[in-house]
């Protein structure tokens, strides 16, 4: 590595150097009591799994080029010098966390390690070394806003294709499309993940809420998160938040994707709207009484896995619980659950990063959380959760049935009485 990439690297590092940053890097005690409460170590006992195991490897290039010991005295914190070997480090541990931040809710002092991981994914990136996949579907998340007039045509004749399965779940009411695209004045936006599995069910619950809605041009997914680059993040939700404003939308509703609502919720500053999931937007339906939902419909035994991105990140947790209520009447859950749910071990890039071993691996007890409930369905609302969850029903041979929430609710949708 030469100089001048090490000093390009080194002013990378000191951009994500806020004063939180540098309270989690100079602040951990090294007391051990997030080891454990990573689903990677929990399930292969490797302290290179663990929080404070990922976090050294930056915390040692933070004490050798921004502190005065560590340049003097190197030795007394092991400090180390940026190099292609340690980068090579950093790479093992930074892409395969997943960001769960499960780990953050265990330390004393709130040492937020996706943070620290952060800075990680930088340098990567810096170096070039970062998954060229991720950075792939970032630039073309980024391509398809910069010419959405030449692919709208093409998108709203896909989309009146899936009509049908929308009206065979609810009927459309009398005068309105059963998707509507392009609604100025819509009342809610709802930006979808492609694939009909993310348009069809929430069209039919939003139809039969009486929603005044609109279908987004553009998919929720954020491959700029998951690789870790914060310009090319902002860049794919202000695609969105432009089109939100064009409508003059009062809500832009996230669809089962738990980064991308994370994203837009908490990262993109003030907006002219409110933002939410559609988990919030379904248990509010059910509040006010503008759905109905048979309970008879969901006949098996069900679970529900905690996206941690919509759940410990996002706080939504008992809207999820609203809609259980009304959807089955043989609920059980996972244990723990909530904000101490285990991470599924998908998130942070890895499903899109299309490896799979370490992913199985990794979450022995994610599958051992699943099984021990005796559930037949394992609900959850995260398309990257859905996707590792299913890999790890057949993995481990749970014999369960994974299902997105909002599948079960349009399937279970009836009139009012
Ligand atoms: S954020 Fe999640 S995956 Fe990363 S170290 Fe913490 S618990 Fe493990
Ligand atoms: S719990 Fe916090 S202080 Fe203790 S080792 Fe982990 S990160 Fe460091």
């Amino acid at each position: 590595m030469d100089a001048t990439q090490k000093q390009e690297l080194r002013r990378l590092f000191a951009s994500r150097l806020t004063g939180a940053v540098r309270m989690y890097l100079e602040a951990c005690t090294h007391c051990g009591t997030c080891i454990p409460a990573c689903h990677a170590y929990a399930s292969e006992p490797e302290l290179r799994h663990s929080s404070v195991g990922r976090a050294e490897n930056i915390r040692r290039l933070f004490w050798r080029h921004f502190r005065p010991q560590g340049r003097l005295a190197g030795w007394l914190n092991e400090a180390v010098e940026l190099s292609e070997d340690w980068m090579e480090k950093v790479y093992e541990t930074a892409y395969t966390c997943t960001g769960c931040r499960r780990c953050v809710t265990y330390c004393p002092f709130g040492i937020d390690t996706q943070q620290i991981q952060s800075i990680a994914k930088l340098l990567l990136i810096g170096a070039g070394r970062e998954p060229q996949v991720l950075s792939m579907l970032a630039d073309m998340s980024i391509a398809k806003g910069e010419n959405v007039e030449a692919t709208k045509a093409s998108f709203t004749q896909a989309v009146q294709g899936l009509e049908e399965e929308v009206i065979a779940r609810w009927r459309s009411e009398a005068g309105r499309e059963a998707i509507p695209i392009d609604e100025k004045d819509a009342d809610l936006l709802y930006v979808a993940l492609a694939g009909k599995h993310s348009i069809i069910p929430a069209a039919a619950i939003m139809n039969a809420a009486g929603e005044n809605w609109s279908l987004s041009y553009f998919e929720a997914v954020n491959f700029g998160a998951f690789v870790g680059n914060p310009e090319k993040t902002r860049e794919i939700s202000q695609r969105i938040i432009d089109e939100a404003v064009r409508l003059g939308v009062r809500e832009v509703a996230i669809c089962e994707c738990g980064t991308a609502y994370r994203v837009m919720k908490f990262m993109m500053g003030e907006l002219p709207f409110r933002v939410v999931s559609f988990v919030e937007v379904i248990a509010r339906y059910l509040r006010e009484g503008r759905i109905q939902i048979d309970p008879r419909k969901t006949e098996q035994r069900l679970t529900y896995h905690d996206p941690c991105q919509i759940a410990r990140n996002g706080g939504v947790m008992e809207e999820a619980r609203e809609i259980l209520a009304h959807l089955t009447r043989d609920f059980v859950e996972l244990q723990p659950n909530r904000v101490e749910n285990w991470c599924c071990g998908g998130g942070g890039g890895l499903v899109a990063m299309g490896e799979k071993e370490f992913r199985m691996r990794s979450a022995r007890v994610k599958a051992e959380q699943v099984r021990a409930t005796g559930a037949e369905v394992l609900a959850t609302a995260c398309e990257n959760c859905h996707t590792q969850l299913s890999d790890l029903n057949e993995h481990y041979a749970l014999g369960m049935r994974v299902a997105f929430l909002s599948d079960l609710v349009s399937q279970a949708l009836v009139a009012s009485q």
